[in-house]
């Protein structure tokens, strides 16, 4: 596989931006290189543009090598990266499963690229077949999203093994949620493909939304691009010593898993008791998609009662349904008290 062939002609001859901190690397206690102010510390200083520590850290609990990461701000610049990289506007397209993750049509959108929609089947999983058959020479990336969002279910791994064979483009799987999945993360299969590139978060599993740190993990090759063309100094001081804490808090974070798995459990056995409730669909992730008679009335309801969903109606095959996320006990009990009262 020749990343070199698939990528746009400007970003393969591309000369990226050397910045300071990238050009002077080793030991030194007087910096006068970046123009910095030499008071404030330490908010003075450019943070490390390679993040190297936090991808020490990150490599040691994923065991994945450092050069097979690449960190973005949210999982959100990756994607967008990943168009910019390899799709030429108005003459490229990308395939994707639908419904999915709402970014990757948005990011097709603004970088004026084709976004090829195969609807999901009626148990929400995909074939490699279907997905291949709307590629043709000018499909540079398939999307695919395991467990999916927002229908909560992993994908046929069968299936996506089958679709990284044959397709000679990139297939980006997305494990925003497998952190709470049955199924195995594809991470371990890296080296195999050099197609892949997988993205996680610690939005979700990590309780990192807030900090705004998203993981691709890929050949060396695709991370070398991603690197070269992103902002210098994507990931702030705050957001790289926060991440480091958040993974040293490895534990604490099994420990909360755990715990919403447990809850997912015990919601899902108390929305089957409600009769409003129409279909509770099989989930791999912290949220579970329900179908109710009137989403928009239940979505209104709760509102009232101070109860936010995510109201998923509109959605291809989610006519009618609502995507619950799955909270602490007493969230998950004040959503159900509220449902068992409902007379809409
Ligand atoms: C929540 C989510 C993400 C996370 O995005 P961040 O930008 O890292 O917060 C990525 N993919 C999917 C499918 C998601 O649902």
């Amino acid at each position: 596989m020749n990343i070199n062939k698939l990528l746009r002609k400007n970003i393969a001859t591309l000369k990226p931006y050397s910045s300071a901190r990238s050009e002077f690397k080793g030991e030194a206690s007087v910096f006068l290189d970046a123009n910095e102010n030499p008071f404030n510390a330490p908010f003075n200083r450019y943070p490390d543009p390679l993040q190297s520590k936090l991808k020490a850290s990150i490599s040691a609990v994923k065991g994945v090598p450092t050069e097979n990461i690449f960190l973005g701000n949210g999982s959100d610049e990756p994607i967008d990266l990943l168009y910019r990289a390899f799709c030429e506007p108005r003459i490229d397209n990308v395939v994707a499963i639908d419904p999915t993750y709402g970014m990757y049509k948005v990011c097709a959108d603004i970088n004026d690229v084709e976004y090829r929609k195969v609807l999901l089947q009626e148990n929400f999983d995909f074939t490699a077949d279907e997905m291949l058959k709307a590629t043709d020479k000018n499909s540079k990336i398939i999307w695919l999203c395991s467990p999916n969002n927002p229908t909560g279910n992993s994908l046929n791994g069968q299936e996506i093994e089958k679709t990284l064979k044959y397709f000679h483009g990139i297939v980006v799987l997305d494990e925003a949620y497998i952190d709470f999945s049955s199924q195995p993360s594809f991470l371990k299969t890296l080296a195999q493909h050099p197609n892949l590139v997988i993205l996680q978060t610690l939005s979700k599993a990590w309780g990192s939304a807030a900090i705004r740190l998203g993981m691709a993990f890929a050949s060396p090759e695709i991370i070398q691009v991603l690197s070269n063309i992103k902002y210098p100094y994507n990931i702030n001081i705050l957001t790289q010593e926060q991440a480091l804490r958040a993974i040293e808090n490895k534990k604490q974070v099994e420990e909360w898993v755990r715990i919403l798995i447990s809850e997912r459990t015990l919601l899902i056995e108390f929305l089957k008791q409600l009769p409003l409730i129409k279909h509770i669909y099989p989930t791999d992730a912290n949220f579970v998609l329900v179908r109710v008679e009137d989403a928009n009335a239940i979505y209104q309801y709760l509102v009232k009662n101070s109860i936010v969903v995510r109201n998923r109606s509109t959605i291809s095959l989610c006519a009618g349904c609502i995507r619950i996320t799955v909270g602490t006990h007493e969230e998950n009990a004040a959503l159900l008290a509220s449902l068992r009262a409902c007379t809409t």
